[in-house]
């Protein structure tokens, strides 16, 4: 029996509240049904435009969970996910997306929805295989496809050689001030260029080639149904964060995704469907709180966007996507000139990007607060975790790390 605090060193939180992270998956799930109403989304029983069977690659975290939310309590869609995360047992905790995943699982029965959940490294055969069958079990062919994965390594199914992602810019080195989220203290961080093989590494990782893989094995299996979109998610961000973000490894990598999309569009065009790269808005994540700037950065941007009546978080961010970019009423799908969606706009508005300038250049330890939004960012990063959670009594006695009640 114990009460659980937050184990937090540089950014870095080593443990989950169980009910804590059972908690905000409730809160995302109690908005997309409220959105539903306030949009008068229709489900596809209802006899509205939605997804009817959706698979979630990365389903228990940031955006591939408010993704699955979506598509399954705001459009009724039934949902098989996929994610990679620590399994507890009575004594010893578990990683939040496995909460997440349960609190999802159990929400989704109670509103008479089919949800499957596999705990598997996505990136292997026999992941694709698994799901494949379930899709064949239930009868389903899929009309959604959201690819969300993040991680920090990769084994290449056909050698079985594990390649690792680096976050690191290209040329030269990158440094900034980076904020400790708990001690409001700043402090220099530098980054070091990419070397060796970092760049083609972190494309395996991170680049299109297992989405691709993916809607091919799918695709030969015959469980992807006409008209099926395909979807996955990509950053551009500000100038602050070019040479360690788009222009560095990562950047490449998703340079790579995007350009892959336009293969697995050609693929899809044949049975009506259709593959789209999403660029997402930046939030706090496990990894954006380890990058210099960056954290600076998301409290100009929550400060400034929060004033200006803009701020979104994941669900609010995914809740666009579907309702003013992937289903809307004429059934187009709105890109830019590159042919990606865009639910970034918002925060590289020009007057918001001004906004944050005038900030960014002011900030010193003594001000903060008069340029960021650290409370707003400290609860973001405490909530992923499961700590901070609006209506959890964080002073109850935790007697089983599995449990999330
Ligand atoms: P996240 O860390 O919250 O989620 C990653 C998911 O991938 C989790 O469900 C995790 O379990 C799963 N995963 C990791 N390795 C896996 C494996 N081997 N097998 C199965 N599942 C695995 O990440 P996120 O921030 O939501 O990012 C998702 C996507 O959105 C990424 O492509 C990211 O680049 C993009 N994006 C993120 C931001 C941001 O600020 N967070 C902004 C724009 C775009």
């Amino acid at each position: 029996m114990a009460v659980i605090k937050p184990m937090i060193r540089s950014n870095i939180c080593i443990n989950a509240h169980p009910v804590g992270c059972a908690k905000d998956t409730e809160h995302q799930i109690e908005y997309a049904i409220a959105q539903k109403a306030k949009r008068g989304i229709k489900t596809a029983k209802e006899g509205g435009y939605a997804p009817k069977n959706v698979l979630v690659l990365g389903c228990s975290t940031g955006y591939g969970l408010a993704s699955r939310i979506m598509a399954a309590f705001e459009y009724g869609a039934d949902t098989i996910g996929v994610s990679f995360e620590k399994e507890p047992t009575v004594n010893k905790g578990g990683t939040p997306g496995w909460y997440n995943n349960k609190a999802f699982d159990r929400a989704a029965a109670k509103s008479g929805l089919k949800s499957t959940t596999f705990n598997m490294d996505a990136y292997s055969d026999e992941c694709r295989k698994t799901v494949i069958d379930e899709a064949k079990k239930w009868g389903i062919k899929f009309d959604l496809i959201i690819y969300s994965l993040a991680s920090p390594v990769r084994t290449d199914p056909d050698t079985k050689v594990l390649y690792k992602s680096v976050i690191k810019p290209v040329g030269k080195p990158y440094g900034g001030w980076a904020i400790d989220m708990m001690s409001e203290k700043l402090n220099k961080l530098e980054a070091q260029p990419a070397e060796g093989d970092d760049i083609p590494n972190t494309v395996k990782v991170m680049g299109g080639e297992d989405w691709e893989r993916w809607i091919k094995y799918l695709s030969d299996a015959d469980v992807i149904a006409e008209g099926c979109r395909t979807l996955a998610y990509s950053y551009i961000g500000p100038k602050y964060s070019q040479p360690i973000y788009r222009e560095g490894t990562i950047g490449e990598a998703k340079k790579d995704l995007e350009a892959r999309a336009k293969n697995i569009d050609a693929c899809l065009k044949k049975i009506g469907g259709a593959a789209y790269v999403s660029v997402n808005k930046a939030l706090v994540t496990r990894s954006s709180s380890v990058i210099p700037v960056i954290m600076l950065y998301l409290g100009c941007l929550f400060f400034v966007q929060k004033k200006a009546g803009t701020h979104e978080g994941c669900k609010e961010q995914i809740d666009r996507l579907f309702a003013d970019r992937l289903y809307t009423a004429d059934k187009k799908v709105p890109v830019d000139s590159e042919g990606r969606i865009r639910i970034d706009d918002w925060e590289l508005d020009p007057s918001v990007q001004a906004e944050i300038d005038k900030h960014m250049e002011a900030i010193t330890e003594e001000n903060l607060r008069e340029h960021i939004d650290i409370d707003g960012i400290r609860k973001d990063f405490l909530n992923i975790n499961g700590f901070a959670v609006d209506g959890v009594d964080y002073e109850k006695d935790i007697s089983d790390m599995t449990a999330i009640d």
